[in-house]
């Protein structure tokens, strides 16, 4: 990798200003795109984020770790290099960093999205030479239908389950995917319980508020009756069959996940009854979109079929190569746990 920014056996390393971005080894100071756990540790000295990505980390890794809030587009300096974050797309708080040292421009994207979704700020493009980009879904079979039509098939599905005297349960990344389903789901008029850990983080996300009417949280005391009109939202590790259906009666379980889209992916769980392609990624277009508006001429791969998909941009006029990082992907796993 070039000067700006290298690969280190802690994380991505900006040698002049002496910080990480995204690491996974503890490190003094790290910028976090987000925070979902591959890419917010533990164990750094300073967290430096977004005002929604501090607060949802002192949700996840406590209320004592030290942290600095920067908005959108502001800019600040270690060592004389230029950073500022800007909107990924991917979930509440998302950012791709930018960092510039003599007149040179690197971005990460972090993880990101291109349809604007109700609860993330969306994606913007930023221009530069270099480029680390995740490629979750990296390869040309990944494209996804509009998230509305996929809403739409989700209530004529519950609709369904009720007609049958069925609970509905969706699962979905509790940062991120829920947030979207449950701002999506409310505004087609269907009320929504959620499951007390997204509750929990629902309340660090203010740009959920104009949709908290239609959501409830469920807890030991409430009947089992009122569930069956409401979609029921859970994180992948409280979706397992048996604990739910002792709780709420039968159930249909929805997943709804990029990875729906390969066919036979369902079918690996008896878990899962129905699966809704709707991921918090980038599809193979728009990880295209992003890379040819960036301008980047060196693009580096990581989070995904980083090889592959380095060696594509190689044959089609890039300068490419994969990049060993320690990300995975929440959605790479059915059963995957926070
Ligand atoms: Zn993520
Ligand atoms: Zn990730």
């Amino acid at each position: 990798m070039g000067a700006l920014l290298e690969l280190t056996s802690k994380g991505i390393y900006c040698p002049p200003a002496d910080l990480y971005l995204d690491p996974w080894r503890p490190v003094e100071r790290a910028v976090i795109t987000h925070a979902h756990s591959d890419h917010a540790r533990w164990g750094m000295k300073q967290y430096i984020a977004t005002p929604i990505t501090v607060d949802l980390m002192h949700k996840r890794l406590g209320k004592n770790i030290q942290t600095q809030r920067i908005s959108y587009k502001e800019t600040f300096f270690h060592n004389g290099v230029q950073f500022s974050l800007h909107p990924a797309g991917h979930v509440p708080g998302s950012a791709q960093i930018r960092v510039e040292y003599k007149g040179e421009v690197w971005v990460f994207t972090g993880d990101f999205k291109i349809e604007p979704d109700a609860v993330s700020d969306p994606f913007e493009s930023v221009p530069c030479h270099s480029m680390i980009t995740e490629c979750t879904f990296g390869l040309p079979i990944y494209r996804w239908p509009k998230s509305s039509t996929i809403l739409h098939s989700i209530a004529q599905w519950h609709e369904q389950n009720k007609a049958q005297n069925l609970t509905t349960v969706l699962v979905g990344y509790s940062l991120g995917k829920a947030q979207r389903l449950l701002a999506g789901l409310s505004a087609l008029g269907i009320p929504l319980r959620v499951h007390s850990t997204i509750a929990d983080l629902n309340e660090s996300i203010p740009t959920l508020r104009p949709y908290t009417s239609f959501i409830r949280e469920w807890t030991k005391d409430t009947p089992n009756e009122v569930f069956k009109n409401d979609i029921l939202i859970v994180p992948p590790a409280a979706a397992d069959r048996t604990t739910l259906e002792k709780r709420l009666g039968p159930v249909k379980i929805g997943y709804c996940s990029g990875w729906m889209q390969l066919r036979g992916y369902k079918n690996r769980t008896t878990n899962i009854d129905k699966g809704f392609v709707l991921s918090d990624h980038a599809d193979w277009n728009g990880l295209l979109q992003a890379i040819k508006q960036s301008g980047a001429q060196n693009i580096y791969t990581t989070h995904g079929y980083s090889s592959t998909f380095a060696q594509w941009l190689s044959e089609n006029g890039w300068k490419a190569q994969p990049l060993q990082t320690e990300f995975i992907s929440a959605e790479t796993d059915v059963m995957v746990d926070e």
